[in-house]
């Protein structure tokens, strides 16, 4: 990917999925910087519900109408990656004390392995102070209703996900 240098910012994160927390710290971020890289990291250790094509195809989706943002994937270390990008800021948001203390953990290391990079905090709204990837995946998997939780595509793909298997043709005769 070719970006300018400017004032482009990246955006880490598994986003598995995307939830409005994620669209509102990029909404913020999209105020701030002239390019936003929504990066999808590819943990080979961690492996998520939806695949990382899944996420980035879905968070396209969703930001198709930010022309200022781009959606991609990558492996390896945050800081190469934007290194690779001439981006000298990573963003991330915040929700509770105990984010700030990995999240301050993770902004320093990365400061140490490239000393041109800053970390961004944004503070979450409150509405979005309890909700996480993982919590609507839950919710999903047990039938509950996701709609407030996450943009129209996500819910869509979820509901699919997780809808009960039709009978087994051979059973049901
Ligand atoms: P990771 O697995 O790296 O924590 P996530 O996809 O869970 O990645 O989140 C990416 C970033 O978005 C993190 O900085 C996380 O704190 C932030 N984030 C997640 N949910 C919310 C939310 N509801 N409000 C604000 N920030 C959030």
């Amino acid at each position: 990917m070719t970006l300018p240098a400017g004032r482009t910012a990246v955006y880490p994160g598994s986003f598995d999925p995307v939830t409005v927390g994620h669209l509102d710290i990029i909404d913020r971020a999209i105020e701030l910087f002239d390019r936003v890289v929504v990066a999808v990291l590819n943990n080979t250790t961690k492996k998520g519900l939806l695949s990382v094509e899944e996420r980035v195809m879905l968070l396209r989706e969703v930001l198709a109408n930010r022309p200022s943002v781009e959606v991609c994937s990558f492996q390896g270390l945050t800081a190469d990656f934007a290194a690779s990008l001439g981006a000298r800021t990573l963003i991330r948001g915040l929700r509770a004390v105990s984010d700030f203390d990995a999240e301050l953990r993770i902004a320093l290391m990365n400061r140490r392995l490239n000393p041109d990079l800053d970390t961004v905090f944004l503070m979450t709204r409150a509405e979005n102070l309890f909700l996480a990837s993982s919590t609507v995946k839950e919710v999903a998997s047990l039938g509950g209703d996701i709609a407030s939780f996450v943009p129209a595509p996500v819910a869509r793909h979820l509901a699919a996900r997780f809808r009960p298997a039709p009978p087994d043709s051979e059973m049901s005769r």
